[in-house]
């Protein structure tokens, strides 16, 4: 069984502009008292950041190199220091690079920025998420692509093909050493930093408001979690890069999307539990500018994990191809759900139904296409381990299989469709699944395959269309 997973998107990095990076959009908030001073600018005091995930790290590096002086706070222990990014697969979306070129792949800044205006529906009405975008595909390629590689970060020689209604060409570069590496590589940079001592790091440091005097943001003020003394911290400026607010399920249902049906009633979170929307508010309350809470970033396949590190704790499956999706009844969407083309649109249709769908698949399709998002689901890419990686990519990811298998409640292992559909049906799922919905979905997909007329079905063709790229 599978719940809808809320996750937020996109590595990114501060921009000079300061607002997140959202493959779709915009989410999360910004207030800043002040520009941040120009490079070799020196300034006694110091610019605080709020956060610790990837946002804040890359910022943090930044004003170091900045010659400014950097107080960073997060509410999470040292242990988690990198934030949501530690777990993340560690794709990310960058326009005309040296990979792409060498498999032929052309993409430009103007082809990109027409695929993301179009498929995110973004003009430039919308104001600054349009202008995000626009400096997002102007500038990836030097300010993430190449200065990431400076800070001895690597990427797969293979630019994968995600989203394709929305990206007319591959464009998701891979870290090799997932997104674990990543937020290691940075942190550290961040403490290698020939400047380190003009870094001060808080962990446990939860900030709840902002200090504001004369009209303009002079510092923070909250609670440290581990003596449960209140704290102020004044500086110069102050950067909030505390995530979205996806770590709040009450959050994600009050935004959620208008045109994506009601919200489910049960959801999984994917996202930093701590990123839960309270700065947000804090922004809110000193008029400070939020974007479009409802351009919010969600899966289609989520399921529980067995060893949950937060409530509600939620896997991202990555939908296989050859699977067939059902709807909470057991028949087959109408027309059939597509895999790799338009999560949000997975999302509302899924939302629509009921908010609770299966897949089937067999043994031979699970082991080929069946994947996880995250660090923790790709140990091969994780630790960086080439021929394990590389078997993973010919054969499958065996380990896994087995794992979800084994472990994970929403999964169903059953030798008849009968006996599926019991499974189904004895689940906490609130609706029963039909067995004759069910029959009927496999009997024509089977028919289908069997026919070979791989255009009388939109799943086949699909699927012969993602094979024509290899990294896929
Ligand atoms: C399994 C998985 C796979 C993913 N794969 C990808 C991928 O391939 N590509 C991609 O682009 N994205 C991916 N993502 C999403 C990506 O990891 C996140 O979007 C990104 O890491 C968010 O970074 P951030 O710095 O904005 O926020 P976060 O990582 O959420 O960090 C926010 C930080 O702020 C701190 N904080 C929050 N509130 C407070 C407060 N009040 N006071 C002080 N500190 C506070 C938190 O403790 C946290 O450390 C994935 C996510 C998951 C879960």
């Amino acid at each position: 069984m599978q719940r809808l997973l809320k996750a937020h998107a996109l590595h990114g990095r501060y921009g000079k502009n300061q607002s997140r990076a959202l493959q779709l959009g915009q989410q999360g908030a910004l207030y800043q008292s002040r520009a941040v001073a120009p490079r070799n600018c020196l300034s006694a005091a110091p610019v605080i950041v709020i956060g610790g995930g990837i946002a804040g790290l890359t910022a943090a590096l930044e004003l170091l190199s900045a010659q400014r002086e950097v107080v960073l706070l997060d509410r999470d222990v040292e242990e988690n220091f990198g934030g949501l990014a530690k777990e993340s697969f560690g794709g990310i979306l960058v326009v005309d690079t040296p990979i792409q070129r060498r498999h032929r792949i052309r993409d430009s800044v103007a082809l990109a920025f027409s695929d993301w205006t179009r498929f995110g529906g973004l003009s430039p009405a919308d104001g600054w998420p349009y202008r995000w975008a626009e400096a997002y595909v102007n500038e990836c390629r030097a300010e993430v692509f190449d200065w990431l590689r400076t800070h001895g970060v690597r990427f797969l020689p293979m630019p994968h093909w995600v989203e394709r209604n929305g990206n007319s060409v591959p464009r998701w570069h891979i870290v090799w050493g997932s997104g674990e590496r990543l937020a290691l590589q940075l942190i550290d940079r961040l403490r290698s930093h020939p400047r380190t001592a003009a870094l001060t790091l808080r962990f446990s440091h939860r900030v709840e408001r902002f200090l504001v005097s004369n009209g303009r943001v002079t510092g923070c003020a909250g609670l440290r979690e581990d003596t449960g003394e209140p704290f102020e911290v004044t500086g110069d400026a102050v950067l909030l890069a505390a995530g979205g607010v996806n770590g709040s399920l009450d959050e994600v249902r009050r935004h959620w999307p208008a045109d994506s049906g009601k919200a489910p009633a049960e959801l999984l979170n994917g996202a930093h539990r701590y990123a839960d929307g309270a700065l947000h508010a804090a922004v809110a309350q000193l008029d400070g500018q939020i974007g479009d809470l409802s351009r919010m970033w969600n899966y289609a396949a989520g399921v529980r994990h067995w060893r949950p590190r937060k409530p509600d704790h939620g896997i991202s499956l990555v939908p296989p191809r050859g699977a067939l999706w059902l709807d909470e009844c057991g028949a087959r969407f109408d027309p059939p759900l597509l895999a790799g083309l338009d999560t949000s649109a997975q999302v509302a249709r899924i939302a629509r139904s009921g908010g609770v769908s299966w897949q089937i698949l067999n043994r031979r399709i699970a082991i080929r296409e069946l994947a996880a998002s995250g660090a923790e689901f790709n140990p091969s890419l994780r630790d960086r381990r080439p021929l394990a990686f590389l078997r993973d990519m010919l054969f499958g990811n065996r380990w896994l299989v087995d794992t979800l298998l084994r472990r994970c409640p929403d999964f169903i292992v059953a030798h008849s469709l009968p006996e599926l559909v019991a499974g189904m049906n004895a689940s906490d799922c609130e609706r029963r699944v039909n067995l004759a919905c069910v029959e009927r979905a496999v009997r024509d997909y089977d028919a289908a395959i069997a026919r070979g007329d791989r255009h009388a079905d939109p799943q086949l063709a699909n699927i012969e269309t993602a094979r024509r790229w290899k990294g896929d």
